[in-house]
């Protein structure tokens, strides 16, 4: 028996650029499951929302059908899914500085992560799925076979990100800026009252401060082997 013939929900959770996406995706791919990047839902929903010109100080009212019409729609394909804006794929735009910015305000409004919540429920139904993000193992999937909460050091976190960005040698001064930046975004979302950033009691906790990407990854992967056996 294994991870394929039993599949389970492998939630993956921790604060801004502790390595979430890059592991979650190779976790998937290691035990051929689907790879459920929730954050870039939110991403892609900021970025409908400002282009759509609404203005930030509005969002906090938003109502259902408003995030309806910001026409955010997910794709199954292949290993993960397609986000789309009104029909048209998003791309490395929803990763910018402008998205950065606004998207933990648009995530602490409740029309929002309602709306959220049943599409993410849906694409775990079957198991078999990774999904990485902020609340997947405390409120979207509570009942996840296995859950993860990663933490780093938050100046190697600012180093990956620039170093992800295209920034080999970034100077101490850029790192503490961009730390600053992640530790904006983790307090807004650590501080929210719908589903806030926290560990789920029964989630295991992994820094990855000074672990490489190979061996974040085999340590879950064998969790996974383990917790897969009916
Ligand atoms: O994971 P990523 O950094 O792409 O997430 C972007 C933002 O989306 C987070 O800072 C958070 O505000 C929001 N988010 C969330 N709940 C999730 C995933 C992301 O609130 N499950």
């Amino acid at each position: 028996m294994s991870t394929k013939d039993h599949p389970i929900v492998i939630a993956i959770d921790g604060p801004a650029a502790s390595g979430k996406s890059s592991t979650a995706k190779a976790v998937a791919a290691e035990l051929g499951y689907r790879y459920l990047d929730s954050g870039a839902f939110y991403r892609a929903l900021t970025l409908a929302a400002l282009n759509a010109g609404l203005p930030t100080r509005t969002w906090s009212s938003l109502t259902t059908e408003q995030v309806r019409n910001l026409a955010v729609a997910a794709t199954p394909v292949g290993a993960g899914y397609d986000l789309s804006i009104a029909g048209a794929p998003v791309g490395d735009e929803i990763r910018s500085s402008r998205v950065n910015a606004h998207v933990s305000r648009l995530a602490a409004v409740p029309a929002v992560r309602g709306w959220l919540l049943d599409a993410l429920r849906e694409a775990g139904r079957d198991g078999g799925l990774v999904a990485d993000g902020r609340d997947i193992g405390t409120v979207v999937f509570p009942d996840a076979e296995l859950k993860i909460f990663l933490v780093c050091d938050p100046e190697e976190r600012a180093l990956r990100r620039l170093r992800q960005r295209g920034r080999p040698e970034p100077d101490v001064r850029q790192i503490r800026e961009e730390a600053r930046h992640l530790l904006e975004r983790d307090r807004l979302d650590q501080s929210r009252e719908i589903a806030p950033l926290i560990k789920a009691h029964d989630a295991i906790l992994l820094d990855t401060t000074d672990l490489s990407l190979d061996a974040q990854v085999g340590a879950i992967v064998r969790l996974a082997r383990a917790r897969a056996r009916p």
